[in-house]
């Protein structure tokens, strides 16, 4: 059984039913199945690829490439493998991109083909777009919303930096291959996807303050798929192929949600700030880098906390422009705080407060109506926490004492309410609160645990 479509929902018109406007057509062919490697021989088929690439590495070898590269041999197709040797710690970097761009270079070959996560989608992502090919992902775990992103987080020079692509042609997932995955990556990718609670709440508050385009029909891809695995977080975590499946599908979704605002504010909101802000700090050698999800997950029961707050308070004055510049900032956010980037942020984050303070409040009934939708966005807060336990994260954000593996003490986490805002010019809860002076009680209110 699989579930395939193209991508394309909007009616003939090309008008989107939900917010009235056109999104671009996403055209990534979709195949969630156990019989996707069948599908993906046909899509080649279809396109006349008689020569690829397969990139991988040792895990993604013994995963699915090493059968991937006999079928497609077996249907008479020329296979150039590029296969890193690494286990643990490939790095997307220039040395790894080049090394597929060389197989890109030699033979002339149709496109790529790569099985594999995070690391291997950016680093094809990459390598294909500057060689001009397409390219195809197989995905080896649910660990990440990437899979059908158009942009490549790459790594130059020690610091990360965020190119912009192209999306993959197709994304063919094997669910008997992401079932397998270690049940550590797939808690990860529920992290990732229950986060999409919170960032859908800022973004629908965003709309409410600053008259942000929201799109109703964009959000529910995310969404649906949310509430299904947050139903029962044990079943998918135990590797059952229909939870699989429907978290790799909100991944993609997600993915595609982004292609089709042609931002990552679908997927992405105050949690993915935090995460980060958190970044930034393992970068400086402050604390531990951890994996995406699971920061996402600490952020995410930290955030929803925030939004409740914040749901309390719409109706509160918006006195002063958000993201001002604190001395006690500086420790924090380091070169950032003074950095041309940090600036940027801050004079756009003051431009969006002077048009939107200038409308503000808006009339009763216009709030009224915000209101309700953002209660109707809280209702999935309960389920979200409930899976979020069963990952591990304490209903009341990252607590030091409790969470496994994941370590925040009471000043970092106070840091991180007040400043994670400082890294992004989008419009979250955070700013909110800034704007409304209770960041500071806010941020020392989630430092006391709830019982
Ligand atoms: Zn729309
Ligand atoms: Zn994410």
């Amino acid at each position: 059984m699989s579930a395939r479509r193209g991508a394309g929902t909007t009616d003939p018109a090309g008008t989107c039913p939900g917010c009235g406007r056109t999104h671009p057509e996403p055209s990534t062919r979709v195949v969630v199945g156990g019989d996707a490697l069948d599908a993906l021989g046909a899509f080649l088929g279809e396109r006349a690829w008689s020569h690829v690439v397969l990139v991988s590495d040792a895990n993604t070898d013994e995963a699915i490439a090493d059968t991937l590269a006999r079928r497609l041999a077996g249907a008479g197709r020329r296979v150039t493998r590029c296969s890193f040797p690494h286990r643990t710690g490939l790095v997307a970097d220039r040395a790894a991109a080049e090394q597929v761009r060389a197989g890109l270079r030699s033979g002339a070959p149709d496109g790529a083909v790569v099985a594999g996560s995070g690391t291997l989608n950016d680093i094809t992502r990459y390598a294909t777009h500057l060689e001009s090919v397409g390219y195809v992902s197989v995905p080896t775990a649910a660990s990440m919303d990437g899979y059908a992103s158009s942009v490549a987080a790459m790594q130059f020079d020690g610091s990360k930096v965020t190119f912009p692509a192209h999306a993959p042609l197709g994304i063919f997932a094997d669910l008997r291959v992401l079932a397998a995955a270690p049940a550590e990556m797939i808690s990860w990718g529920l992290g990732d996807l229950l986060g999409k609670v919170t960032a859908r709440f800022d973004w629908v508050l965003s709309e409410a303050v600053t008259g942000e385009a929201y799109c109703p029909v964009v959000a529910d891809r995310v969404a649906g798929p949310l509430e299904r695995c947050a139903q029962d977080p044990g079943r998918l975590l135990a590797g059952d192929e229909d939870g699989v499946s429907t978290l790799i599908t909100g991944l993609v979704e997600s993915g595609i949600a982004m292609a089709m605002m042609g931002s990552s504010r679908p997927a992405s909101g105050a949690e993915h700030h935090f995460s980060h802000f958190w970044d930034l700090l393992a970068y400086r050698g402050l604390r531990p880098h951890a994996p995406h999800g699971l920061q996402v997950a600490h952020a995410t029961a930290a955030v929803m906390r925030l939004q409740r707050d914040a749901l309390g308070h719409l109706d509160g004055e918006l006195r002063s422009p958000p993201g001002r510049r604190s001395a006690d900032e500086d420790p924090w956010l380091g070169d950032l705080a003074v950095a041309e980037q940090s600036g940027l942020v801050r004079s756009e984050k003051a431009e969006l407060w002077r048009s939107s303070a200038a409308r503000w409040p808006p009339p009763a009934a216009a709030l009224a109506e915000a209101r309700r939708r953002l209660e109707s966005v809280t209702d999935a807060f309960a389920p979200v926490s409930a899976a979020l336990r069963a990952l591990g994260v304490p209903a009341s954000g990252p607590d030091p004492a409790t969470s496994a593996g994941f370590h925040l003490d009471p000043p970092t986490l106070r840091a991180t309410v007040r400043f994670a805002n400082r890294m992004r010019s989008r419009f979250t809860v955070l700013d909110l609160l800034d704007s409304q002076g209770r960041i500071d009680s806010v941020a020392e209110g989630l430092t006391v645990r709830l019982g």
